[in-house]
C-alpha cells in the first residue's frame, strides 16, 4: 500500500530519532497541545515549564486550563536544573516540560527520575535541539514524548511544521485517535503561500539579508498576505478556531528532503561552533561552557552583551544577523505576563538573560567568513566573563 506524504514523513522522523511513533503537525506548538491532550492534562493540573521560553510553548497549557509553573534557569546553560525543578513539584504536578535551550542539553536523566518519583509525565521541548546528546543519548528520547519545530528559525526548516515523537504506545494511540477525530487540514491558500515562501527562502535568504527579510515576512504576516509563524490571536491564552492543524504538503515534502541532509547540517553547526569558540577566545572572551556529559548541536550561539538594544540596532544597520530571543521570560516582549501567571521577579536569571543575551547564526548559509565578521561586530559589546 502506498504511504501518504504525512505517513512517509512521520515514519522517516520516527526512524531518524528512534522512537515508537511520530506525528506531524502544522507547528511545534500544536504537537505540544496533542501531547498534553493525550496525557489528559486539564483544569487544576500543574505543568512545569522553563521560565525562559517562548509564549507559544506555554499557550497549549493555558488552552487546557492547566497551570504553568515557571522554573528559573542556570545562567550558564540557559536551562532548568534538576534542583530547581525539584522545588516546584507539588501534588498537582502532572507534567514536566524540559526545554533544551539553544540546543544545549538539559541533565534530562536526573529530571526523569524526579518525574518518575512524583508520577508526572516527562516531555522534552526539542524545538531548538535536533541531534544534541546527553550522556551519549539523543535528546527527544528521554521522556514519554518530545516535540520539535521546523519553523523558519529552527535547526532545520520546512517553513512551518512540528513533530510529536512518542515513546509510549498508550499515548501514541490516544494521539492517533485525537488526530483522526479533530485534526483539520491547512487551507489551499495556506499550502500555496507556504510553497511560495519556501521558494523565496531558498532563493534569497542569506545572513546579510536575513534581518531584512525576517522583518518583511513579519510585516506581511501581520497583513495576512503570508502565513506568519503566529497569528495575532496566538499571543493570547485562548485557543483559536483551526489551531489543531496538520502539517502542510509543501512543508512535508521539504521535511523529507531536509531529514536526508540532517547529518551535513549538524556537522556544519558543530564545526562553526568551534570557529565561534576560537574567535571569541582570540579576543579574550570565554566561549560557551557546557557540562562534560553534554554534546550539543546548537541552533544559534548565545552570548551576553552590555547593551542589547544598541547591539541589535547597529547589527541591523550593518546587516549583521543577530538573534534576540528570548526577549522576556515568555518571548516576545509584548506578552502580557500577568495573563500567563508569571509575576515579575519570579525567574531572575531568566529576566537577566532576556536583557543580555543575543544569539549568533549557525544555519546552513553561514560561512567561516560570516562567523569572523559576526564576532568582529559583537566583540565590543560582549560582557567580560567574570561579571
Ligand atoms: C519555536 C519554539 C516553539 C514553538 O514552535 P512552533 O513551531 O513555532 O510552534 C516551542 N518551544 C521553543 C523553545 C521554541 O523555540
Amino acid at each position: 500500500m502506498k504511504q501518504s506524504l504525512t505517513e512517509q514523513y512521520e515514519a522517516s522522523f520516527r526512524d531518524w530519532l528512534g522512537v515508537r511513533a511520530a506525528f506531524a503537525f502544522f507547528k511545534g506548538r500544536v504537537a505540544l497541545y496533542a501531547a498534553l491532550r493525550g496525557l489528559g492534562i486539564g483544569e487544576g493540573d500543574e505543568v512545569i515549564v522553563s521560565g525562559y521560553t517562548c509564549v507559544m510553548a506555554v499557550n497549549p497549557i493555558m488552552y487546557l486550563k492547566a497551570r504553568p509553573v515557571y522554573v528559573d534557569i542556570d545562567p550558564n546553560t540557559y536551562n532548568v536544573t534538576p534542583d530547581l525543578v525539584k522545588t516546584c513539584i507539588t501534588e498537582r504536578t502532572k507534567a514536566i516540560i524540559v526545554q533544551h535551550t539553544y540546543g544545549i542539553p538539559v541533565p534530562v536523566d536526573a529530571i526523569r527520575e524526579i518525574a518518575d518519583g512524583c508520577g508526572a509525565a516527562l516531555l522534552e521541548d526539542c524545538c531548538l535541539a535536533v541531534g544534541s546528546r546527553w550522556k551519549g543519548q539523543i535528546v527527544g528520547t528521554f521522556g514519554v514524548a518530545s516535540y520539535f519545530s521546523s519553523q523558519w528559525n529552527k535547526p532545520f526548516t520546512t517553513g512551518l511544521g512540528g513533530v510529536l515523537a512518542v515513546n509510549d504506545d498508550g499515548l501514541a494511540g490516544r494521539v492517533q485517535d485525537l488526530c483522526e477525530s479533530h485534526l483539520v487540514q491547512p487551507t489551499l491558500r495556506e499550502n500555496a503561500l507556504l510553497a511560495l515562501q519556501l521558494a523565496i527562502h531558498k532563493a534569497f535568504i542569506y545572513p546579510s539579508t536575513t534581518a531584512m527579510s525576517q522583518e518583511m515576512f513579519r510585516m506581511l504576516g501581520r497583513t495576512g498576505i503570508i502565513v506568519g509563524s503566529s497569528t495575532p490571536g496566538e499571543f493570547m491564552p485562548e485557543m483559536e478556531e483551526g489551531f489543531f492543524k496538520a502539517m502542510s504538503g509543501p512543508s512535508l515534502r521539504t521535511g523529507l528532503k531536509k531529514l536526508q541532509h540532517l547529518k551535513a547540517n549538524q556537522v556544519h553547526r558543530k564545526r562553526l561552533t568551534k570557529v565561534y569558540d576560537e574567535a571569541l577566545r582570540d579576543r579574550g572572551f570565554e566561549p560557551l561552557q557546557v557540562h562534560h556529559d553534554a554534546d550539543p548541536i546548537l541552533v544559534r550561539y548565545p552570548v551576553r552583551v552590555n547593551d542589547k538594544n544598541r547591539a541589535l540596532r547597529e547589527a541591523s544597520n550593518k546587516r549583521v544577523e543577530l538573534g534576540s530571543w528570548f526577549e522576556c521570560p515568555l518571548h516576545p516582549k509584548e506578552t502580557n505576563l500577568g495573563l500567563y501567571g508569571y509575576s515579575e521577579g519570579e525567574c531572575p536569571h531568566s529576566e537577566r538573560a532576556s536583557d543580555e543575551v543575543v544569539n549568533l547564526p549557525l544555519h546552513p548559509r553561514v560561512s567561516d567568513r560570516t562567523v569572523r565578521r559576526t564576532v568582529e561586530f559583537i566583540a565590543p559589546f560582549l560582557k567580560a566573563s567574570d561579571s
